[in-house]
């Protein structure tokens, strides 16, 4: 795949181009707003949260030929929000735009099989796993991993979608193939975690790493429902978090901001539970804690521009408001610390991502 360079810090007034019109689109487009860039935004439902702030939609499928080439026409460069934009039309664009991160960070981030085998490659943990595309597969792994495992759709998961968990299973798996959809699989051992953490790195054209401070997440029915910064880990294992992220990062040749998602075992080791080549539901506190939020950092990247500081000003948790939880919005706008932002969404349907909050308070000593 040709990837064309960014000629150059990007001047202001340059146009960047994102795939996907939700919530990240849209805090994307008000971070490059304040550099001085125009945005355009190919998302095909009308009115979504990204266009309601971008200077121009393109209403088309992501896979639109001709609105890939008009896209790659307007576009300095073209970045995207989520994972799951089609390989093709990322490679597509990258012949004539400069596409950021790689294309080649969403094939690996699109299907957990590649994703655990290029990062045991690079001499990164993962949850052991195994390839399971019949019930026999599934038989075999469940009593690999004494009958507890996770199984996951390799493709199109998200937020503990696509997923089933077995405990101490010794129970027949017949038909359990056949009800995920027929579709490949993987079963992962069951990780006694202690807790999950993740890290907001983020590359430059120049090579240039930076990384925010680990966040400590709790998930809820599989959706993020909390970060809380600082994370109660040690500070080796903060580094080798960091450390961890920056290996991907320049396995890659990524620009732009990762997320990356890990285990953090009880001897103070980390496993990698999945990353995300975009910017993260868990990096939303930057934007409250921080001088230059991971959005801001992201654009800075894909411009080629210097990286921000990530340094950290206050202590905080950020909370995300899902379905009915917007209600909470108007209380939620006095209290000392508290930074509300919505997404723009007219209907509040359950487990929707309406918008999140952040508290922060100043950092303990
Ligand atoms: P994922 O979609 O892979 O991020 O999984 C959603 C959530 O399920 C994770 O945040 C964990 O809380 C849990 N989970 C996923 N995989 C495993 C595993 N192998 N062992 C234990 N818990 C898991």
């Amino acid at each position: 795949m040709t990837i064309v360079p960014v000629p150059g810090p990007l001047p202001p007034g340059s146009t960047i181009g994102i795939i996907g019109g939700g919530q990240l689109g849209r805090m994307l487009a008000m971070a490059a707003a304040r550099l001085g860039y125009r945005i355009v935004i190919l998302e095909p439902q009308a009115d979504c949260p990204a266009a309601q702030l971008a200077n121009r939609q393109i209403a088309a499928a992501y896979d639109d030929t001709k609105a890939l080439a008009e896209l790659a026409k307007v576009s300095a460069v073209v970045t995207y929000e989520f994972e799951n934009v089609p390989v093709a039309a990322a490679g597509l664009l990258a012949q004539s735009v400069a596409v950021f991160p790689p294309p080649k960070a969403l094939e690996v981030s699109q299907d957990r099989l590649a994703e655990k085998r290029f990062l045991n490659g690079i001499g990164i943990s993962t949850a052991d796993f195994v390839a399971v595309d019949n019930d026999a597969d599934l038989a075999s792994g469940l009593s690999d991993f004494a009958g507890s495992g996770v199984l996951k759709t390799c493709r199109m998961g998200y937020d503990g979608k696509g997923q089933r968990a077995f405990r101490h299973f010794a129970g027949d798996v017949d038909g359990t193939h056949a009800a995920m959809g027929g579709v490949p699989l993987i079963l992962e051992r069951l990780v006694s975690f202690e807790r999950e953490i993740s890290v907001i790195a983020a590359r430059g054209t120049d090579g240039s790493l930076a990384a925010y401070d680990p966040a400590e997440n709790v998930h809820n029915a599989g959706i993020l429902h909390s970060s809380t910064v600082p994370a109660a880990i040690s500070a080796a294992t903060a580094e080798l978090a960091c450390r961890n992220a920056f290996a991907i990062l320049d396995a890659l040749d990524y620009v732009g901001v990762i997320g990356v998602e890990f285990f953090a075992l009880g001897d103070g080791s980390l496993i990698v539970n999945e990353i995300a080549p975009r910017v993260h539901n868990s990096g939303h506190w930057t934007e409250a804690a921080c001088a230059i939020s991971q959005f801001e950092q992201h654009i800075r990247a894909i411009a080629g521009l210097p990286l921000g500081d990530t340094a950290r000003h206050s202590d905080c948790v950020m909370e995300n408001l899902i379905g009915g939880d917007v209600e909470r919005a108007p209380a939620l706008l006095s209290g000392p610390g508290l930074v509300l932002h919505l997404y723009g969404k007219a209907e509040a349907r359950p487990g929707r991502k309406m918008g999140h909050f952040t508290r922060i308070r100043p950092i303990a000593s």
